[in-house]
């Protein structure tokens, strides 16, 4: 009897029709004290053009304009007071208590993004030529730089994907394949 009072007490002083802010994307209403997704990307985040959005799929739809390099969806929680300001929970820093990462990373692995990426020499020429002459003695040519990187750069791939599927934003050694 008394938990049904006390509920109903709380419901009072939170009307659910009360929206804090709409989402971004589809301007649903977002309620005060409701879950909510943010960008984690900076610039989706500053005071006057901060984005806010009802669900991950929403998050999803800003990302096309965006160009961001690696991005995900942070879960948070809307003040409950409509003069609560936007920070009812702390920002992410902590990476603890009820702040959620949802890491959806959309950057380099991606295709398109993919296109995007410096096709760049990854090798250290001098060092190289050092290591072949070190060896056997022999002069290495400059074209070998760039297939050379292009392998470099297979490999890599392959232990992006790999700390991908661990839900980790940081290539470890361990992530490389076995050759
Ligand atoms: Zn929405
Ligand atoms: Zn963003």
């Amino acid at each position: 009897m008394l938990a049904t009072i006390r509920r109903t007490a709380t419901e009072d002083r939170l009307p659910e029709a009360t929206p804090w802010r709409r989402c971004s994307a589809c301007k649903k209403p977002i309620a005060l004290g409701a879950v909510y997704w943010a960008c984690n990307v900076s610039t989706c985040n500053q005071k006057r053009t901060a984005l806010c959005f009802c669900s991950v799929s929403c998050w999803e739809v800003h990302l096309p304009g965006a160009n961001h390099r690696e991005s995900w969806a942070v879960e948070k929680r809307a003040p409950t007071t409509p003069d609560g300001g936007a920070e009812a929970t702390p920002p992410a820093s902590t990476g603890t208590g009820g702040v959620r990462r949802l890491v959806r990373t959309v950057g380099p692995a991606s295709p398109t993004a993919a296109e995007k990426v410096p096709h760049e020499v990854l090798i250290v020429a001098s060092r190289l030529k050092e290591y072949v002459r070190a060896r056997v003695g022999y002069n290495t040519s400059d074209r070998v730089l760039e297939p050379l990187s292009d392998i470099v750069r297979r490999v890599v791939d392959e232990a992006i994907e790999n700390a991908r599927r661990d839900g980790r934003m940081t290539v470890l050694d361990r992530d490389l394949p076995d050759h």
